[in-house]
């Protein structure tokens, strides 16, 4: 059963009204719409709660997807939380502080491999550090150099918009596509593609702030050689 992705459109939205659809053997929650990011792409699915309308709450862990197309999402209970049944209304809201520095870390993520132009093989987006991992075969990465070039484009507090291309418009522009390991999800027909006025352009389905200047300073903590052509960029934010 779909689940309606709230996030993608407005990554804002910190709650929202939602209907119980189905409950999965796993014990997961499948709700008709939600706020919550699901695993995906380098990123943790949110934390929250449920409430429901008589008033209790279930403390959600994460949310993951339950189907390779991406179209249903299943709150996973915290341990030990309440049962809902199937057509309980409920509150659905997210951790929004840590949702939030996700957005802003996720955000710093793109402006990283726009300041590094290789080929990206990996990456995690955490709330105090987050990484990339580059394709690049030699060393001379200079901490202090990226670091400085990250904050410039920050400086410049560009916009972040999204909009969607057709999975056809996506293969005949191969050169979009940074992330060799994450696919972007092709096969339903379109792709969303994350612009940062001026700077960066990828296919991409994680939260975003609405400019860069709201990711504040960041800072590379720590440079490593991952394998003979790979080489792994810490950021923090500061
Ligand atoms: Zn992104």
């Amino acid at each position: 059963m779909a689940t309606e992705c709230l996030f993608r459109e407005d990554s804002y939205l910190k709650s929202c009204e939602a209907r119980v659809l189905a409950l999965t053997e796993q014990g997961g929650v499948v709700l008709d719409r939600t706020v919550f990011y699901a695993t995906s792409g380098g990123q943790p699915g949110d934390s929250g709660t449920l409430t429901t309308s008589a008033g209790v709450t279930v403390p959600v862990a994460t949310a993951v997807y339950t189907d390779a197309a991406k179209s249903e999402i299943a709150h996973v209970p915290a341990p030990n939380a309440p049962a809902l049944k199937v057509g309980d209304a409920v509150t659905a809201t997210v951790d929004w502080d840590k949702r939030y520095a996700r957005m802003r870390m996720h955000t710093a993520l793109h402006l990283l491999s726009a300041a590094l132009p290789y080929a990206v093989t990996g990456g995690s987006v955490g709330e105090a550090e987050s990484r990339l991992d580059f394709d690049i075969p030699e060393a001379g990465l200079d901490k202090d150099e990226i670091t400085a070039k990250v904050n410039a484009m920050i400086a410049g507090n560009a916009a972040v918009s999204a909009r969607w291309i057709s999975d056809a418009e996506l293969a005949s522009n191969p050169g979009l596509v940074k992330t060799m390991s994450v696919k972007p999800p092709m096969g339903t027909g379109r792709v969303r593609l994350i612009e940062i006025a001026g700077l960066d352009l990828q296919p991409c389905g994680g939260t975003h702030v609405r400019s860069v200047g709201e990711i504040g300073k960041v800072q590379v903590t720590q440079i490593e050689k991952k394998g003979k052509l790979n080489r792994r960029v810490r950021i923090a934010l500061v």
